[in-house]
């Protein structure tokens, strides 16, 4: 295709959502999409192996983000690692593909947002997993299947189906492997529909801002690897950039709230709700020696899980606990020691943050601020997420692993203790959302149609939209709001 003057719709972000997205809109020949990535190619062969993404953190690939210090983990720094590349986060993830309890978007139905109810993002995830192929893994770790089955001695029931939207149990996860390596969303709804004339994939592009007329976006303006800045026009133009680099090109663009941009000197086109509500999810590891050797099958990939809820009287989970074969949180011995962890992790935070400009240049840092453990409920919810994962620890499936617990180690006991352990360890689990959160009113950043509030020809459609976080780990569902978005745009 040659390059037309403006292009009917322009994705940008190649990542979960805007892979998923350019698939569906290229669909009908009709429609000339362009889709912009800031990243290069995804041929690197830490991304094709599952058990080396953590290589990728901090490398050409990663955006480097890091968050602020924060009070309520003993005044850390978090990496927050982010895909800069083609397949965006999906290319460097830990690859669990979990859809999510029904409860989770039929909450975002009754906050304002009709469309999003269980009973039609169910339809949604059936037609974009015939393009990922998410899957159960072949053959199962011994381990795995013996912390599976712990569990369940536990007390959780055994859940043969997390698809159907009932979380509660212990059982296999899905995950984005196909053949042994990485099934990112570029190769899973780019790399089959690359020869569609109507499509150009455009790498090395960065979106600075929008190309903005009055309060309608008639494009990107952007810079080119090596290059200087052009405007891509385009008549529709999305933002799939993720839960923090979207925020950026809005308020860049001076879409967010007034007295923040006006601060940097940038003129408000559109007072909203940017950057406001940061949620993420937390984990802590539980490690213990293991008496035996523990084979390499699957490394570093999540096999099986466990949702519970930590009181009696929830109506949803709010702890996932997940399984590794490895040593994970506990400082390094060179011991040699095999070992494993229980990972408890809280789904159901309460806690919010925010995500802000430091000055008006669009390579600045970010300030990303997720308030962890702002809101009590959460370190409470966290410290029965820590007790429950040590009951599974101590069951008889586990006998032959268990040799004894490692870290934090038994003299952690007390709440207090636990808490000061949360604090000192606790780490987020990669899953940002809701800085453009979806609602009906201008205490919203778009509509349920991801249309951004009184801004023509701009919608967002990523992570960055969910009202409230899924109760899982978050790429099937920014995947899900994507191909969503095809039907919006497409009208
Ligand atoms: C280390 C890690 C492990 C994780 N593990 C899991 C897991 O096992 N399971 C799970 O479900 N979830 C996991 N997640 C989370 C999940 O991957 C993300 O929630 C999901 O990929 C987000 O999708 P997205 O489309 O919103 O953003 P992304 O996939 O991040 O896509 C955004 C894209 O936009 C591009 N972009 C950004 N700014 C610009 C710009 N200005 N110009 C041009 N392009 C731009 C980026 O380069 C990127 O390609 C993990 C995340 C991390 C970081």
């Amino acid at each position: 295709m040659a390059d037309p003057a403006a292009y009917d719709v322009v994705v940008v972000g190649a990542g979960s959502a805007g892979c998923a997205l350019a698939n569906r809109l290229s669909a009908d020949p009709a429609v000339s999409v362009a889709l912009l990535e800031a990243g290069g190619a995804d041929d690197r062969e830490a991304i094709r192996v599952p058990r080396r993404y953590f290589s990728l953190w901090g490398t050409d690939v990663d955006w480097g983000h890091v968050s602020t210090p924060q009070p309520g983990t003993a005044g850390r720094t978090h990496l927050m690692p982010r895909g800069r590349v083609l397949g965006g986060t999906s290319s460097l993830n830990g690859m669990v593909y979990l859809r999510g309890a029904a409860s989770d978007y039929d909450g975002w139905a009754a906050a304002g947002c009709p469309g999003w109810e269980w009973t039609a993002v169910r339809e949604a995830f059936a037609g974009l997993e015939a393009w990922q192929r998410p899957a159960v893994l072949a053959e199962h770790n011994l381990l795995s299947q013996a912390m599976v089955e712990a569990a369940v001695e536990a007390g959780l029931p055994h859940n043969p189906d997390f698809d159907d939207g009932t979380l509660d149990g212990a059982g296999w996860n899905k995950s984005t492997i196909v053949d042994g390596e990485r099934f990112n969303a570029h190769l899973a709804f780019i790399a089959p529909i690359r020869d569609r004339p109507n499509l150009r994939v455009l790498t090395g592009i960065r979106v600075l801002g929008l190309a903005m007329d009055g309060a309608r976006a008639r494009g990107v303006v952007v810079r080119r690897d090596g290059g200087g800045t052009e405007t891509i026009a385009a008549v529709e133009t999305v933002l799939c950039a993720g839960a923090f680099d979207s925020p950026r090109i809005l308020l860049c663009s001076g879409i967010g709230p007034a007295a923040h941009l006006e601060a940097l000197g940038i003129e408000p086109v559109a007072d909203l709700p940017v950057g406001e509500n940061l949620i993420d999810h937390l984990l802590i590891g539980i490690v213990y020696d293991s008496r035996r050797p523990i084979s390499d099958l699957n490394a570093y990939c999540t096999e099986g899980c466990a949702f519970a809820r930590s009181t009696p009287d929830r109506h949803d989970c709010d702890i996932e606990i997940s399984f590794a074969k490895e040593p994970h949180f506990a400082p390094e011995t060179g011991d040699g020691v095999p070992r494993f962890t229980i990972i408890p992790g809280i789904t159901r935070p309460k806690s919010r943050g925010t995500v802000r400009l430091t000055n008006a240049d669009p390579d600045a840092p970010l300030a990303i601020d997720p308030n962890y453990f702002s809101h009590p409920d959460d370190m409470a919810t966290m410290i029965r997420a820590v007790r429950l994962s040590r009951e599974i620890g101590a069951q008889a499936a586990l006998a032959d692993w268990r040799l004894g617990e490692h870290f934090p180690g038994p003299a952690t006991e007390t709440d207090e203790q636990i808490a000061r352990y949360v604090a000192r360890d606790v780490s987020t689990w990669f899953h940002p959302v809701g800085t453009c959160r979806m609602g009906p009113g201008a205490d919203a950043v778009v509509d349920p149609s991801l249309r951004v509030h009184g801004v023509a020809g701009l919608r967002v459609a990523d992570a960055s939209v969910m009202p409230d976080i899924v109760s899982v780990n978050t790429q099937a569902a920014s995947t899900m709001i994507g191909w969503r978005a095809g039907d919006f745009v497409l009208g």
